[in-house]
């Protein structure tokens, strides 16, 4: 790698590699969790995470490149860590709010990329990407406000 540019291509390689592990372990999740709030939450932002996924297709296709994945360590770690919390808490009440921190763990970390994202695409004259990445990031966001206001209004209350 050599450029912004590359750079910016190899971090759309890590969430689109991320986005598709998130898809999949999400079902888990819902499956798992025991308030109806928190399933509807989550599933909402799996329906979102499908539409990220195309949004990331879209930019691969204006840059022309392929849509190919980069192994993203650390949303694989968060998952591992969210799956292996999944099968050690036995309180049902007590496993939402595991839940919702694993959540909120994944949220943080594509903050954190597609932040820095949309500023490259920016900054290397991608305006309609620096949109595009723009909009996921604001999903993002709502996901993780959504998952604190769930927390703090009853799922911390019933595990306590
Ligand atoms: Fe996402
Ligand atoms: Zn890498
Ligand atoms: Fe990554
Ligand atoms: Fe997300």
């Amino acid at each position: 790698m050599k450029t912004l540019k590359d750079l910016f291509v190899h971090t759309l390689q890590d969430v689109y590699y991320a986005e598709q592990r998130i898809i999949e372990a999400l079902p888990k999740m819902i499956d798992k969790a025991e308030t109806n709030e928190l399933r509807n939450v989550l599933n909402a932002h799996l329906s979102e995470t499908k539409t990220q996924v195309q949004r990331l297709e879209a930019i691969f296709e204006m840059i022309g490149e392929e849509p190919t994945t980069e192994t993203c360590e650390a949303v694989d770690g968060l998952i591992e860590e969210a799956e292996e919390l999944m099968g050690e808490v036995e309180d049902r009440s007590v496993l939402d709010a595991g839940i919702v921190a694993s959540g909120q763990a994944v949220e943080h970390y594509e903050i954190a990329r597609y932040g820095t994202l949309a500023a490259w695409a920016d900054q290397i004259g991608l305006a309609e990407a620096k949109d595009l990445l723009e909009e996921t990031l604001e999903e993002e966001k709502r996901a993780d406000r959504l998952l604190s206001e769930i927390a703090l209004q009853s799922v911390n209350r019933h595990a306590a």
